[in-house]
C-alpha cells in the first residue's frame, strides 16, 4: 500500500514538471525519500550553435528542453557537455569559442568535460573562456608535468546538488589529446590513465558527499565499455562519452552508457531516481532525441544572431561562388586545398595535409571568408621542409597529397615518378610537424616556418579565380582521387 502511494506521488511529480517542483518545495518535498533528476547531455557541439540544414542548433535544443522536457533551469535538471565545444564553423572558431560560451551560459550548462579541441586556441585562451563560463571544466586525468597536479583550469570532479541529491560528476579528458590538438598547446600536461583517475577521484567525490556518481568523459564508446568493470566496482551509475561523435544509449552490465552524436544534432535525456533511505539509484529512462522540431528559443536565437552579425562584419566578404556542394571528404576538396598551397609557394614540389584538418563542406552558393574559416578552422601554419624522395614516400602514409598522386606508384601530376634520392621541398602544417611520432621533424629538424595559416592559400586561390554563377568554383576542381 505504501509503495503504490509512493508511485502515485512519483508519477505526479514526473508528469507535471516545473510548477510541481515548486509546489513540492513549498509543501516540504525534503521529506520525500525518492528524488528524481533529469540529465540533459550534449557532446562535440563544435560550435554548431546556428540552425542549419541538418538540425536546429542551440536555439532548437533549448526550445525542446523547455517545451518537451520541462526544463526550467531548476536544480532537478543537470545539464552537461562532453566537450569539444567550440572548434568548428567560423561563427565559433573566429571568436575562439567566446560565442559558444555565451550560448551555453544561456542554456545554463552545469559543467563540461575538457575535450581535446578545447586546447586549440592555447591554454591562455582556454583560461579566458573559463573566466566567461558560468560552469566549470572537468578532467580528473590531466596533470601538470611540473608538479603532477590537476591544472588550475580543471576540476577533477564536482558535486552538484540536484533536487536534494548530491551528484558527483567526475571528468575524463581524452588520452589522445597530445596529438589531437596542437601538441605544443598541451606540452606542459600529462593525460593519464582513465581507470587510475577513477580509482583516485570517485572515492574522493563520495567522501565529499556524492550520493550518485556520473563519469563524464570525452571518450569513445569502446573506451566507455572498457571502463565498465572499474565503474561498477566504484559504484558509478552512468558513463557519458564524446570525441568519436557516436550515438550511444545503452545499459551494459548495469552501467548506463550515453553519447549524443555531435554538432548539436541530438541531445541525450536520462531520468534517474535516488532513494535517500536505501541509497539506491534507479535509471527511469534514457533516450537520444533528434534536434529537428523546427522551433527556436528566442533568447538563445538572439545570441546566435548577434554573433552571426559579428561574423558577417568580420568574414562576410564573398570570395567566390559554388554551384554544387563540395564535400568535406571529397578528392576535389582535398586537391583544391593542397594544390592551392603550391600556388602560394611555387618553389615547393609537394604539399601534404591530414583529412582531420578539413572540417566541413563548402555548400552551394556564395563562398565567404567565413566559409573557408569553417572548412579549415585551426590555427595551423604552413611550414617548408626539405625531404628526399625516399623520406617523402615514407611519410606520406595516410596524408592527402598536393602536386602528386600515390595511386599506382608515387608520381607527380605530370607523370614524373618521385625519385628516391632527389631532395624535394615539401609543405606541411606545423601541426603535422609537431606530432611526437612525426618523422618529418626527424628528417628535417630545421624547417622554414611561413606566416601563412593553412587556409590562407585556399582563400587566395579562390579569390584569384573570380568565380560566378556562370563560372563556378566547381569548374576548377580536380576531382581525381590521389590516394
Ligand atoms: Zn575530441
Amino acid at each position: 500500500m505504501k509503495n503504490s502511494y509512493l508511485w502515485i506521488l512519483l508519477i505526479i511529480f514526473i508528469g507535471t514538471g516545473c510548477s510541481c517542483k515548486k509546489n513540492n518545495e513549498d509543501q516540504g518535498d525534503q521529506d520525500q525519500p525518492v528524488k528524481n533528476i533529469t540529465i540533459l547531455y550534449t557532446n562535440d557541439e563544435h560550435g554548431w550553435m546556428a540552425s542549419n540544414d541538418d538540425a536546429d542548433g542551440a536555439p532548437g535544443i533549448m526550445k525542446m528542453w523547455k517545451s518537451l522536457e520541462g526544463y526550467d533551469g531548476s536544480d532537478a535538471f543537470l545539464v552537461l557537455s562532453g566537450g569539444d565545444m567550440w572548434s568548428g564553423p567560423a561563427l565559433s572558431t573566429w571568436f575562439e569559442g567566446k560565442s559558444m560560451v555565451e550560448v551555453m551560459n544561456a542554456m545554463e550548462y552545469d559543467a563540461a568535460v575538457i575535450g581535446n579541441h578545447e586546447f586549440d586556441f592555447t591554454v591562455e585562451i582556454l583560461e579566458e573562456r573559463l573566466q566567461e563560463m558560468d560552469f566549470p571544466l572537468l578532467a580528473a586525468n590531466i596533470t601538470t608535468k611540473s608538479g603532477n597536479q590537476i591544472p588550475g583550469f580543471a576540476l577533477p570532479y564536482m558535486i552538484e546538488d540536484c533536487n536534494g541529491v548530491k551528484v558527483g560528476i567526475v571528468g575524463l579528458a581524452s588520452t589522445t589529446t597530445p596529438w589531437t590538438t596542437f601538441p605544443a598547446n598541451v606540452e606542459d600536461y600529462n593525460f593519464t590513465d582513465y581507470e587510475d583517475a577513477l580509482i583516485k577521484y570517485v572515492p574522493e567525490a563520495k567522501n565529499d558527499g556524492a550520493e550518485v556518481i556520473i563519469v563524464a568523459g570525452h571518450i569513445c564508446e569502446s573506451e566507455m565499455e572498457a571502463l565498465i568493470p572499474v565503474a561498477k566496482a566504484q559504484g558509478v551509475t552512468i558513463i557519458t562519452g564524446g570525441h568519436c561523435h557516436e550515438k550511444v544509449a545503452k545499459m551494459q552490465d548495469g552501467v548506463l552508457l550515453i553519447e549524443a552524436g555531435s554538432y548539436m544534432r541530438n541531445y541525450a535525456k536520462v531520468e534517474l531516481s535516488y532513494d535517500k533511505n536505501s541509497g539506491n539509484t534507479s535509471i527511469i529512462s534514457y533516450t537520444l532525441v533528434e534536434n529537428n522540431k523546427g522551433s527556436l528559443d528566442n533568447d538563445v536565437e538572439n545570441i546566435v544572431s548577434y554573433w552571426q552579425q559579428e561574423e558577417q562584419n568580420a568574414l562576410g566578404e564573398v570570395i567566390g561562388y559554388c554551384s554544387a556542394t563540395i564535400e568535406r571528404g571529397s578528392a576535389g576538396m582535398a586537391n583544391m586545398i593542397t594544390d592551392s598551397w603550391l600556388v602560394s609557394y611555387p618553389d615547393a614540389h609537394v604539399s601534404l595535409t591530414n583529412a582531420g584538418g578539413i572540417r566541413q563542406d563548402i555548400p552551394a552558393g556564395d563562398i565567404t571568408l567565413g566559409t573557408i574559416v569553417g572548412v579549415l578552422p585551426f590555427e595551423n601554419s604552413i611550414i617548408k621542409l626539405e625531404l628526399t624522395g625516399e623520406q617523402l614516400i615514407e611519410c606520406i602514409d595516410y596524408l592527402l597529397p598536393g602536386g602528386m598522386t600515390t595511386i599506382e606508384g608515387y608520381n607527380f601530376l605530370d607523370g614524373t615518378p618521385v625519385d628516391y634520392s632527389t631532395t624535394y621541398t615539401v609543405l606541411i602544417t606545423d601541426y603535422l610537424y609537431s606530432l611526437s611520432n612525426s618523422d618529418f621533424s626527424k628528417y628535417d629538424p630545421d624547417p622554414e616556418f611561413t606566416s601563412s595559416n593553412y587556409r590562407d592559400p585556399t582563400i587566395d586561390w579562390i579569390k584569384s579565380l573570380n568565380t560566378t554563377t556562370q563560372d563556378p568554383l566547381n569548374n576548377y576542381l580536380d576531382n581525381t582521387p590521389r590516394r
